[in-house]
């Protein structure tokens, strides 16, 4: 548990300061051979002529006089001494009458009084924190704790405009209207206009939710508090509970403004789910609602909150008066990431021969986080390369790294890996090559990049896909299972390469069946709750639907005949291309890297 760390943490670093304290008072000033004298020798010494100079320091409590001695016959050391001055106003007189050099300072042990007090008491309360959390959680005095470690980012300019965003513009069109709202609240509520409230915005990661919210601030002028939904986790139970109270304290000071949470559904989950109940995250969650509930807008307050997964929310946060409105942010098509290249281009030198419109053409799919990740690297390889611009070889080479993970040439394979990965992508690519219109061939490769790849084929779409066909589908599985077959056609036998082909070929024939209605078996029906049609991504995690046993047995009998209808057919299309196969996989193991018009020129003579 994190917090217990953190606690005994604060409490060794407590202890490390007294020790540190202690260390200047007993060890540091002895060091200094400083005598401790009364008062009445030191006036004796004064008397008698042997004082050579004085410092007369003033503290809090009392005043002291340190000085030096004269030196006394052979030793050429000068004593230091000290003494606690009582009530003496001739003094001065007297430092003068001996000729003694003096001078006066005012030192305050304001800081080490204050230390003396303040690091007991703190190494105290580090003790009862301690202590309150091993012998029972939930206490209300903890709210000190949800005030003062709070992770809230208030932005008073967030400099962001909507300049800044770019291949979203329908969701910065629903979003105008809250800008205009923060601007003039007055006028707005004059006008009739319905005042947001909630809005949440929903989308995959990376694809600028929460550059859009600042946005929103900056447009408006306003002030941007931020707090991840993450914060809330991982705490004492009310802690989160007490985060939401302040944030809205905080916010409703500043107002008008903007409180955004990212990543809502760490805190938003549906009540109950997950393997236990959490109950700190129910706390929390219910005094979103609470506060929520209790603002009126009309103050000038706006909530946004951000999410990638709308569909576990708790159904209470979409509720009418809560997130009711709901703004979609997708990944971008093919203007819109030519748009947002443009944005990131901005900041870098661009050579006339960058081409940005092929490098959005090349990049279905990429978030904005993805695309300003290509500049980023584009702009690295050029200075590595001693350019002045940024040229379209760097760009491409950035698409490259930013789809298959850092090229790492040093991670060694053997020799019959090796040429077990070349069979298998050339299979792959071959059976890519086979089929009119399916994506073409990029370029082959087998230098292994990223933690999970050993090699890959590029396989780029021409352009943004929003429906594809049963064939095409069935195609896209038959190219997954070419790399398998292609494995098993020589070397007699699959490897465990081939894990994730499978895994996608599955999902694909899953979706075919559950949700597409492709199955002539079950027929057109859909059989699975799709809340989020348009995130793509989601479908991946969806839960069992309301089907029968017996459906899902069936579902899992259809899966499996497509699955194998096309591995038959991959088989028989390879068996057919085996010459070509070897071949191409001899040149790609020479040259690790090929394209795809030249496997197809192979493909083409055999
Ligand atoms: P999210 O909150 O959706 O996960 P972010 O807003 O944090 O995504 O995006 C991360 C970064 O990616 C942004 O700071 C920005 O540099 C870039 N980015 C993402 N989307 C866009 C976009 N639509 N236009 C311009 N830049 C974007
Ligand atoms: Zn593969």
């Amino acid at each position: 548990m994190p917090v217990n760390k953190k606690i005994s943490f604060s409490v060794l670093c407590a202890f490390l300061t007294i020790g540190a304290v202690l260390f200047v008072h007993n060890f540091i000033t002895p060091m200094q051979m400083l005598e401790e004298l009364p008062y009445s020798e030191f006036k004796t010494l004064l008397a008698a002529g042997n004082v050579a100079e004085v410092t007369v320091t003033r503290t809090l409590t009392n005043q002291r006089v340190t000085g030096k001695l004269k030196s006394e016959g052979v030793s050429k050391d000068q004593k230091l001494f000290t003494a606690i001055r009582v009530e003496d106003p001739d003094l001065v007189k007297e430092l003068n009458a001996h000729n003694v050099t003096f001078s006066g300072v005012i030192e305050s042990t304001f800081l080490r009084d204050l230390l003396s007090w303040v690091v007991p008491a703190l190494v105290f309360v580090g003790i009862w924190f301690f202590v309150m959390k091993r012998f029972g959680q939930g206490q209300s005095g903890f709210m000190t704790v949800g005030q003062s470690k709070a992770k809230i980012y208030a932005e008073k300019d967030t400099k962001v405009t909507f300049a800044d965003v770019a291949g979203v513009d329908e969701a910065k069109e629903e979003l105008r209207e809250v800008i205009d709202f923060l601007k003039t609240p007055e006028k707005f509520t004059r006008l009739g206009g319905k005042i947001p409230k909630g809005i949440l915005l929903v989308g995959p990661p990376g694809t600028g939710k929460t550059l859009l919210a600042r946005a929103v601030a900056g447009e408006a002028g306003v002030t941007f508090f931020s707090i991840s939904g993450s914060e809330f986790v991982e705490m004492f139970v009310g802690v989160g509970a007490a985060r939401v109270r302040d944030l809205f304290e905080q916010a409703k000071v500043k107002a008008p403004c903007i409180i955004f949470i990212d990543e809502l559904d760490a805190i938003g989950k549906a009540r109950g789910m997950g393997p236990m109940a959490h109950e700190e995250r129910e706390q929390t969650l219910n005094q979103l609602l609470v506060e929520m509930d209790g603002f009126d807008p009309r103050i000038g307050v706006i909530l946004m909150a951000a999410t990638n997964r709308p569909e576990i929310l708790d159904p209470a946060l979409l509720r009418a008066g809560r997130f009711d409105r709901q703004v979609l942010v997708d990944r971008a098509d093919k203007i819109g990431r030519l748009a947002i290249l443009h944005v990131h281009a901005k900041r870098v030198a661009l050579g006339p021969d960058a081409g940005l419109e092929v490098i959005a053409g090349m990049t279905p799919g990429f978030s904005g986080a993805d695309l300003a990740n290509i500049i980023n690297e584009a702009t690295l390889l050029t200075v590595r390369r001693n350019k002045e611009q940024v040229g379209h070889s760097e760009l491409q080479e950035a698409v490259e790294r930013v789809v298959a993970g850092l090229e790492k040439k040093n991670r060694v394979l053997n020799k019959t890996e090796r040429e077990r990965v070349a069979h298998h992508e050339v299979g792959h690519a071959l059976v890519a090559l086979s089929f009119p219109g399916a994506d073409p061939i990029q370029k082959i490769s087998i230098i292994p990049r990223g933690i999970a790849a050993l090699g890959y084929t590029l396989q780029l779409p021409t352009e943004d896909r929003f429906l594809m066909a049963k064939t095409e589908l069935e195609n896209k599985i038959a190219v997954l299972l070419g790399g398998r077959n292609a494995e098993e056609l020589i070397f007699g036998e699959a490897s465990t390469g081939a894990q994730n082909d499978l895994v996608r070929a599955t999902d694909i024939a899953k979706s075919m069946v559950k949700s597409y209605g492709m199955s002539e078996k079950l027929g057109a029906v859909t059989l699975d709750r799709e809340r989020q049609p348009l995130i793509m991504q989601i479908q991946a995690t969806q839960e069992k639907g309301d089907y029968s046993e017996e459906t899902a047995r069936e579902i899992d009998c259809e899966v499996r005949r497509i699955i194998d209808e096309q591995y038959d057919r991959v088989r028989w299309l390879l068996a057919e291309k085996k010459r070509a196969l070897v071949e191409g996989a001899k040149v790609l193991l020479e040259r690790e890297v090929i394209s795809g018009s030249e496997l197809k020129a192979i493909m083409d003579n055999h």
